[in-house]
């Protein structure tokens, strides 16, 4: 029995996250659902976006799954929070189409530095963010990319970043990177400038395997990945750190369309795969990619965000109906 601590969050973060549970009750695995709290509407029932008990149930469960949250000024983002709580280093984000070969590549984004490091004041005249990026966190990060490779039998391992403008912060990711590129000789290291590589995702997206950058970075490439696939609606991500894992789509609680039951589940049901693949349930998980891989290519069951007219219980039943 695996643990699983489940934040459905705000907005269509509520409605993935049901049929996601729902698929994933019908494998053989058995999981305790622990239902949480976080985001806009938890703050206001509870005078916080992040309650202790949510914190903490994640630290003792097995993995958790996220939906989405508003974001609210007044608070320090949930998400990001937690990723730091639960030390979450590994933002992994496939994006992969399944009906043009040539995507098909993973961002590895680093989670807990950069510009998300909470280091922001405004003193008045003037508002500074800081950026802060350390070897150690580079070098980790990078490594896992490169181990990465070598799992999935990749080639190739790309860098992001600028180190021509920020030649300190940038300038340690990339000497951080190159230097653990040397205990991999089998697989290429080459790296872009992060507007030199927006460029490229672009005009030949299938030069990529797996693409390694800092936080900020990694997080605008994968909202570009979601326009390569046609939606955003079906990029997962996992966060990994050395012991625990949180899963969650890319997009965020889409207030335009939530309570209008249309939001491509997808996204939330394949970031539940990567859950499983986490829990060392691999076969559980290629059965349901494979499932949503013949759905895209049926075409019979779209979403409004795939140009169709069904509703997110609609691509529910039918993965089930398919398992
Ligand atoms: P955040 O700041 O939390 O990322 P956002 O509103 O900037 O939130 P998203 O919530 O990810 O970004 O939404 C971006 C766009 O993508 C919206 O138009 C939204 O309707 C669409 N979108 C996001 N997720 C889905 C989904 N699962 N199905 C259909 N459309 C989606």
């Amino acid at each position: 029995m695996f643990k699983i601590t489940t934040i459905p969050g705000d907005g269509i973060g509520q409605e993935v996250m049901k049929p996601t549970l729902e698929i994933l009750e019908t494998l053989n695995a058995k999981f305790d659902f622990i239902p949480q709290e976080a985001g806009k509407e938890c703050y206001k029932k509870n005078g916080t976006n992040l309650p202790i008990e949510t914190i903490n149930s994640c630290k003792e469960s097995d993995s958790t799954l996220f939906g989405a949250v508003t974001s609210i000024p007044e608070q320090k983002s949930a998400i990001v929070t937690l990723r730091r709580e639960l030390d979450l280093y590994i933002n992994q984000r496939p994006i992969k189409s399944y009906n043009n070969l040539d995507i098909n590549f993973t961002i590895i984004r680093e989670n807990s530095e950069g510009l998300y490091s909470h280091l922001e004041e405004d003193n008045g005249d003037e508002a500074i963010a800081i950026r802060k990026i350390t070897y150690k966190g580079s070098e980790r990060i990078c490594k896992y990319a490169f181990d990465y490779a070598t799992k999935i039998k990749k080639e190739k391992v790309t860098a992001a970043h600028k180190a021509n403008v920020l030649p300190l912060t940038d300038g340690v990711f990339k000497s951080s990177f190159y230097k653990v590129a040397e205990s991999y000789p089998n697989i290429k290291a080459n790296d872009y400038y992060i507007d030199a590589m927006a460029m490229y995702l672009i005009t030949n997206p299938a030069q990529f395997d797996v693409i390694v950058t800092t936080n900020l970075f990694g997080d605008i490439l994968s909202d570009q990945g979601g326009g390569l696939l046609g939606s955003l609606g079906l990029i997962p991500s996992a966060n990994i750190g050395e012991d625990n894992g949180l899963f969650e789509p890319v997009h965020g609680s889409a207030p335009d369309i939530a309570g209008q039951n249309k939001a491509n589940p997808i996204a939330m049901v394949l970031s539940g795969c990567l859950m499983l693949e986490f829990l060392g349930l691999e076969d559980d998980a290629k059965k349901i990619q494979n499932v949503i891989e013949d759905i895209i290519h049926e075409e019979k069951i779209k979403t409004p965000d795939l140009g169709g007219n069904n509703n997110t219980q609609d691509m529910c039943d039918e993965i089930i109906r398919k398992l």
